[in-house]
């Protein structure tokens, strides 16, 4: 009789007519940020599967960072919606052993919203932004992509922190939007369409595609406009007209995900 009844429940779940608690509302959110991506490198021809994250409303290439514009600066603003003097992290190191962020992340709202939260990220120095709540984490230099779809093919409710790494150091060799910076952002595109797929294919999603900086020649982090520079691109299984204020800032970014996130598991 119980072994009828578990066929039976299989059946309608296969069959779509059951839908089980943990597939009702948003399922998953996949943010990324590449660092150090210029927004005019987000060609059809360079780039061609982010292109399509370039949704009517939903992106800017036009975002600013927060000063001084640097890695983990930015990150902190971005993962806690307060700007450096607000979270007190005014610079830009951190090694294991030190104290990390005190402040509330968008991943700890989104573990109390239900949600798995992974934080994969490529240098060491952001692992200072790891906090109790998160279910996964993990210094990946190289496997961040792999290590993210994995923690994607376990059901339920996730959302993934990615961090990639090329571009910092593309940029300071051969200069930002050279031929080999152009290469290295191809090779981070087409490393990134599997996971993208996995993705949509999870029920509802929410994508978001940012970065921490740009630079210029071969410098970053400096006072000229063009290092403050940062694209937003938002995709998810429906639209999200006007989502992405113009003159975005970095430190918006948690609101504006914690927003999509509310909206799209409204409905
Ligand atoms: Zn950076």
């Amino acid at each position: 009789m119980k072994r009828l009844l578990c066929q039976l429940i299989a059946g309608l779940l296969s069959c779509g007519l059951l839908v089980p608690a943990w597939a009702q509302g948003l399922q998953t959110v996949l943010l990324v940020s590449i660092d150090a991506l210029h927004p005019a490198a987000l060609r059809a021809d360079v780039a061609p599967n982010l292109e399509q994250l370039k949704q009517p409303g939903q992106f800017t290439l036009d975002g600013h960072s927060v000063t001084p514009p640097q890695t983990l600066i930015a990150h902190t603003a971005m993962l806690t919606g307060l700007s450096p003097e607000q979270s007190g992290k005014r610079d830009n190191a951190w090694k294991p052993g030190q104290t990390q962020v005190t402040h509330k992340t968008l991943l700890d709202i989104a573990v109390d919203q239900g949600f798995a939260t992974a934080y994969f990220y490529a240098k060491p120095k952001l692992g200072y932004l790891v906090t109790p709540s998160i279910s996964t984490h993990a210094l990946a230099r190289d496997d961040g992509v792999e290590r993210a779809q994995a923690f994607l093919r376990q059901p339920g409710r996730r959302l993934v922190f990615l961090h990639l790494s090329g571009l910092d150091e593309a940029g300071p060799d051969s200069g930002w939007l050279s031929g080999p910076y152009l290469d290295e952002l191809r090779y981070l595109d087409r490393s990134l369409a599997p996971l993208l797929a996995d993705v949509r294919q999870r029920g509802r999603y929410l994508i978001v595609l940012t970065s921490d900086h740009a630079g210029h020649d071969r410098l970053h982090g400096t006072a000229d406009p063009q290092d403050f520079l940062l694209p937003v691109l938002v995709q998810a299984s429906r639209p999200l007209p006007g989502i992405v204020r113009d003159e975005f800032s970095l430190v918006g970014l948690k609101a504006m995900v914690l927003d999509a996130m509310a909206r799209l598991n409204k409905d």
